[in-house]
């Protein structure tokens, strides 16, 4: 038997302004459908809390269904708390964002900024639109298990668990799916240039293959249904054969394996410390190296626009005084029109120099200036 778990979300419910009816409403529609209910919980709105609750009731059980906090303001925040109990990012729907567009339009009405809050969902999330108010939806599914997020408002809930969950769980009861995810990282080719490759595995519906862009990065996750673990492996498998023999070393990594590892490995191999300096990124690379303390001999953080000689001689101090046979430098300069990324590395097997300008969001610049040089790092002097 499936075992459910419900898990209702919001601080008035802790503080007993409020009574929660909506556990009672999901209980009762589970139990007739032949779910076993193993716990329920309630939870403050906050995302560190809730995706500790998440993350222990899929220890547990196969469904969970939270309740509330869908909605537009910054205390709605049962998206970034399933987010992060799953170890997803989120990101932004269009196909969320027009629903949710299409419903302020019936009432004659335009969303707010703070609306997008509500098109914003887990990676890979399946959406459920709400025609009776204006949060969307969504599921999670994972490793076969789901995560089944609702607004809070009790008419709400009751018109979607009847209309959209009770149907999708009876199609799970019926085929009973191992459900399975791999995720492919790339760095160093852009999205569009990937979406033409890969286009026709992106169309296909089992498994499914969708695109992250990250500032100088693209996940590509790969989700299989199957009806034993060892078939949506190999299906997994399949495709990943096919990104290594289209991107081949525009991929970095699988799952958890980060960038920074990635390029941490190749100067491990290599059998070198790293050093380095950094101006206009706020101290990001050093943050992002600190954790290979073995590899990682230390790092100076500049003041930003600091002259390049002046950047070059301090590299060569820092890799002097740490004994650090490579070294890396990385300057950020941010204007008006667009940001300088300019890196440069030495290493006893020789060296590279990358400059680039930037034309994204200049939040995102120092992150992508770092995935570009760790990139220029992981592949080699030959290739960087
Ligand atoms: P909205 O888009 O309307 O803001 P939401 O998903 O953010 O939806 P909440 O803000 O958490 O939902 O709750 C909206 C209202 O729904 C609450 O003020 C309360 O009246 C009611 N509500 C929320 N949770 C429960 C519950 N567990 N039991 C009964 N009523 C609830």
């Amino acid at each position: 038997m499936t075992h459910a778990e419900i898990l209702t979300i919001g601080t008035e419910l802790l503080l007993g302004e409020i009574v929660d009816t909506n556990t009672r409403m999901i209980a009762i529609a589970l139990r007739k459908n032949g779910y076993d209910l193993f716990r329920t919980g309630t939870v403050g709105d906050n995302p560190e809390r809730i995706a500790a609750s998440v993350s222990d009731a899929l220890e547990r059980s196969e469904i969970l269904i939270t309740a509330g906090g869908l909605g537009p303001t910054v205390d709605d925040v049962s998206r970034e708390g399933v987010a992060l109990g799953l170890n997803l990012e989120l990101e932004f729907r269009e196909d969320l964002w027009e629903q949710i567009v299409e419903r302020f339009k019936a009432f004659g009405r335009e969303p707010t900024e703070n609306n997008r809050r509500q098109a914003t969902v887990p990676v890979g999330s399946i959406g459920i639109e709400n025609p009776v108010g204006t949060a969307p939806g969504f599921i999670v599914e994972l490793d076969g298990k789901a995560v089944i997020a609702l607004p809070g408002v009790p008419a709400e809930l009751e018109y979607l668990l009847q209309h959209e969950v009770l149907p999708y769980l009876r199609t799970r009861l019926e085929t009973p799916a191992v459900i399975k995810s791999r995720t492919v990282r790339t760095a160093g080719i852009g999205e569009s240039w990937l979406d033409e490759r890969i286009q026709d595995l992106e169309r296909m519906t089992n498994p499914t293959v969708g695109l992250a862009a990250h500032p100088g990065r693209v996940d590509i996750r790969i989700t299989a249904k199957a009806a034993t673990e060892y078939e949506a492996d190999e299906m997994l498998w399949g495709v990943e054969a096919t990104l290594q023999q289209r991107l081949g070393n525009g991929i970095y990594g699988t799952d958890d394996e980060t960038l920074e590892f990635a390029a941490m490995a190749q100067i491990r191999k290599a059998g070198w410390r790293l050093a380095s300096v950094e101006s206009g990124t706020d101290g990001a690379l050093e943050r992002a190296l600190s954790e290979f303390e073995e590899v990682f001999a230390g790092g100076e953080i500049l003041p930003d626009r600091i002259a390049v000689d002046e950047l070059d001689q301090a590299l060569k101090r820092i890799q002097d005084e740490l004994e650090a046979a490579a070294g890396l430098s990385l300057r950020v300069v941010t204007s008006e029109e667009n940001v300088e990324i300019r890196a440069r590395f030495h290493s006893p097997d020789g060296d590279w120099e990358l400059d680039r300008s930037f034309g994204g969001a200049a939040p995102n610049a120092a992150r992508f200036a770092i995935s570009l040089a760790l990139d220029a790092v992981r592949r080699g002097i030959e290739n960087p």
